[in-house]
């Protein structure tokens, strides 16, 4: 479940770069950055490096 719009996930989910790597559905990750908003929905941390955002890997179909 996306920590920002509170729906299940439909496609990828996206980590953000907070120290407990909270979990953003693409569409939340994709709006964040347009407005510039680096702080974590979940727990509020701030972060400020716009290339850490990481897509979470399904190790399973590498
Ligand atoms: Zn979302
Ligand atoms: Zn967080």
């Amino acid at each position: 479940m996306c920590c920002r719009c509170t729906q299940v996930l439909k496609s990828a989910p996206i980590s953000v770069p907070c120290s407990s790597r909270h979990i953003l559905c693409q569409t939340c990750c994709v709006e964040m950055r347009a407005m510039k908003e680096y702080t974590c929905p979940q727990c509020d941390e701030e972060f400020d490096i716009e290339d850490d955002w990481v897509p979470v890997v399904d190790e399973t179909r590498k």
